[in-house]
């Protein structure tokens, strides 16, 4: 009870303090605002026609949601044009903008009725995603104690599929705590990450073999995984695809996602109460759209629609992109509400203890088609 008070009071004046900030100097992060992508000006040279996923025009808008929201993102230089903006400029006021932009630009987002997943509505290319992983991007809450217990949770999860000394190749190692945890167990791990952030790290860990391109070999891994990074990826299809190739026979692709399904109604909660949604109102509108988005009571936990993801995925979503992509499902494991504990002392966020996935997540174990 009084961490919630602790937590109200923190929110509130932090919310005061972008307030402020936005104020005092509101013409300058205005004229910002409109350099982006999202303004209102340049917005239609970057919409997106097409699901990136399927390539259907079926796509209907059904959520806008203010950058920055729900939470306290730090997204908002994925926003920008290299190629027009002086980037030096901006990356000096980050923190500023990440606080303030959300009053101004707002996040499109739409859902494919073909494919039955959701993707950003801003079209951009795989090379400025490459640029931002590598140049821009990195993560606030990067210390929290017990992440590397949390992170090897789902390394435990793989292990139990696997036979002793397995060849493992994970994507987006991020800092490398579940690769090196399987590295621990026996196996021979193999890395792959964009990131500028942690690649450095990564290289230096003395069990790892890093990789810089996923594009050679077939028939080389056990078990390939993901975790929290399909939702990144520009074309999915494509990049499973890929993948596919490089997986044994008897191989087993593993990936972690976000579940978009369950977290609808926790959204709408979050935003009720957020600062720049005053200012700058979300936009919600499902009539267009052929699927039934759950309004079971879900773990209040939203990361679907985070502002760096590229799309958004759904059971039914998932399991169009693994056929297509010449891969069997085996299982889909949905991180319900009755699969979470939250226990701080010994975990950093709330988790399914069993898969180690994100409340209100989807866990994929899946095979090469024979
Ligand atoms: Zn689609």
């Amino acid at each position: 009870m009084l961490s919630r008070i602790k937590r109200k009071i923190k929110t509130a004046l932090y919310d005061i303090y972008r307030v402020i900030l936005t104020l005092k100097d509101y013409k300058e992060i205005k004229e910002i605002s409109q350099l982006s992508v999202l303004s209102k000006e340049t917005m239609k040279n970057y919409l997106a026609k097409r699901c990136p996923i399927c390539q259907s025009e079926d796509i209907h808008s059904f959520v806008k949601l203010p950058l920055g929201a729900p939470g306290d993102q730090n997204h908002s230089l994925l926003y920008f044009d290299y190629k027009k903006v002086d980037m030096d400029a901006l990356l000096k006021r980050k923190d500023i903008l990440d606080g303030t932009l959300g009053f101004f630009l707002s996040v499109p987002w739409n859902f494919c009725n073909k494919c039955k997943n959701a993707s950003i509505g801003v079209s951009f290319s795989e090379e400025h995603l490459l640029e931002y992983y590598f140049k821009y991007y990195y993560r606030k809450y990067g210390n929290q104690p017990n992440r590397r217990s949390t992170k090897e949770l789902h390394g435990k999860y793989l292990s139990s599929f696997l036979r002793e000394t397995s060849k493992v190749l994970e994507i987006g190692a991020a800092e490398g705590f579940t690769a090196e945890y399987l590295a621990r167990e026996g196996h021979e791990v193999f890395v792959f990450e964009p990131s500028g952030e942690f690649k450095g790290k990564l290289g230096r860990s003395y069990n790892l073999k890093c990789i810089d391109n996923i594009n050679t070999g077939e028939n080389v891994f056990d078990a390939i995984y993901l975790h929290h990074v399909l939702e990144h990826i520009p074309d999915p299809i494509g990049y499973i695809r890929t993948l596919s190739v490089l997986l044994k026979s008897d191989g087993i692709l593993f990936i972690q996602v976000p579940d978009l399904t369950s977290q609808l109604e926790i959204l709408r909660k979050s935003m009720k109460g957020n600062i720049f949604a005053i200012f700058n109102p979300p936009y919600y509108f499902f009539d267009n759209i052929k699927y039934e988005l759950s309004k079971e009571k879900s773990f209040a936990w939203f990361d679907a629609l985070a502002n760096d993801h590229i799309s958004a995925f759904t059971p039914k979503g998932i399991q169009y992109i693994l056929n297509e992509s010449n891969i069997d499902a085996i299982e889909i494991i949905r991180s319900t509400p009755d699969r979470v504990i939250f226990n701080p002392a010994k975990y950093a966020w709330p988790v399914d203890e069993i898969t180690g996935n994100t409340p209100n997540g989807m866990t994929v174990l899946a095979r090469k088609k024979l």
